[in-house]
């Protein structure tokens, strides 16, 4: 299988309200689609790394750049066979997963196009539908946030999860845990604690949250399995996942208890089902993570986790809860509350949409 042709994307795509966590607020979310032609077949891909390099190392703009001007240029008109040997080739540029994501999962893409396999399928899956939660952000009050949460839980979501940042914590746990006590929950620190707040994590142990994801810094190991070891609440690393190693030296470092696989943060769909083996054959249970992006983006982070191991509810949503006008279709849609059915074709752009919400593109 070869890429004749790829085109590159960089869109920036308006949320219906802005996305408030420890490292800011977005009020659009920039993505990189990239389509890749080979003969006849056409297929798409989403990676989202957020407009500035605020979640990782990596923004919209990196990644257009690596795509466009490194990546794209070494494996256009090469065949690659599997998406391993893909891998391989791109192995000589070091890190910049989002951007090695890009061309990944389009060659998927393009393999389920040309086989006429669905991307689940593929991936080897073996669930036909696939469970979300509901995810809060920082909100201007309690009251609001609690109002928000008594929605989904009347909507039988299966576990929350609240973004806290520091001076957005302990009463906003307190406050969640007495108002919904039979509820499921966790909360994301994106990164934003260090060791020396350990007497916070001790103090939030009574409140027997599922996990804590990402306590401390985006490329930390060694200190979460500090922290691991001093707090009763099980640890669960997002950024610190950014590849298969890394994936690998987390298990040996007990340095967390699950993982949050996002098909961008580790390079693609190849590494994701790598860590996905790890992480099962260590008894660790994985979920998916999403980048709030288009139903594309949304809809590959479904097929994935119809594998095996993805058992704790993923962060996937219907376009509706970010978006006005999904600037891909179909739009993504709950099939019951809560619950997704992965798609046998993958969304594609909107070509009005598109054109308006493009900032730059590029054709090799
Ligand atoms: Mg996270």
């Amino acid at each position: 299988m070869k890429f004749d042709e790829i085109k590159i994307y960089h869109v920036a795509m308006p949320l219906i309200q802005p996305w408030i966590t420890s490292y800011g607020s977005d009020y659009e979310i920039h993505s990189i689609l990239t389509n890749v032609k080979s003969s006849e077949y056409s297929a798409w891909s989403e990676t989202c790394a957020l407009e500035l390099p605020t979640y990782s190392y990596e923004s919209a703009s990196s990644i257009f750049h690596n795509i466009s001007e490194v990546f794209g240029p070494l494996i256009i008109g090469k065949k690659f066979e599997s998406s391993e040997d893909l891998n391989n080739e791109l192995s000589i540029y070091k890190g910049n997963p989002f951007a090695k994501a890009g061309l990944d999962i389009a060659w998927w893409n393009l393999k389920s196009e040309i086989s006429n396999i669905p991307l689940h399928v593929l991936l080897g899956g073996s669930r036909d539908t696939v469970s979300a939660g509901a995810d809060f952000g920082i909100e201007k009050d309690i009251d609001t946030l609690l109002e928000k949460i008594n929605i989904s839980v009347e909507n039988g979501a299966p576990r929350i999860k609240l973004k806290v940042k520091k001076g957005w914590d302990f009463d906003v746990i307190d406050a969640v845990k007495s108002s919904f006590p039979k509820s499921i929950f966790h909360i994301d620190c994106n990164g934003g604690y260090f060791l020396e707040d350990l007497n916070f994590f001790k103090s939030i142990d009574k409140y027997q949250l599922a996990f804590i994801e990402q306590p401390l810094s985006f490329d930390d190991l060694l200190d979460h399995s500090k922290l691991a070891k001093s707090i009763s609440t099980p640890l669960c690393l997002d950024e610190s996942i950014n590849s298969v190693e890394r994936a690998r030296q987390a298990i040996e470092l007990n340095a967390c208890k699950y993982i949050n696989i996002k098909p961008g943060r580790v390079g693609g769909l190849t590494n994701a089902i790598e860590i996905n083996k790890l992480a099962e054959n260590a008894g660790i249970p994985v979920w998916v993570g999403g980048m709030l992006e288009s139903a594309l983006g949304a809809s590959t982070c479904i097929a994935l986790a119809t594998l095996n191991n993805f058992t704790y509810p993923g962060d996937l949503f219907p376009s509706e809860r970010f978006y006005k006008d999904d600037l891909c279709k179909p739009e993504n849609k709950f099939d019951s509350p809560y619950i997704f059915k992965p798609l046998n074709k993958m969304p594609v752009p909107d070509e009005v949409l598109l054109k308006k919400y493009t900032i730059k593109s590029e054709i090799l």
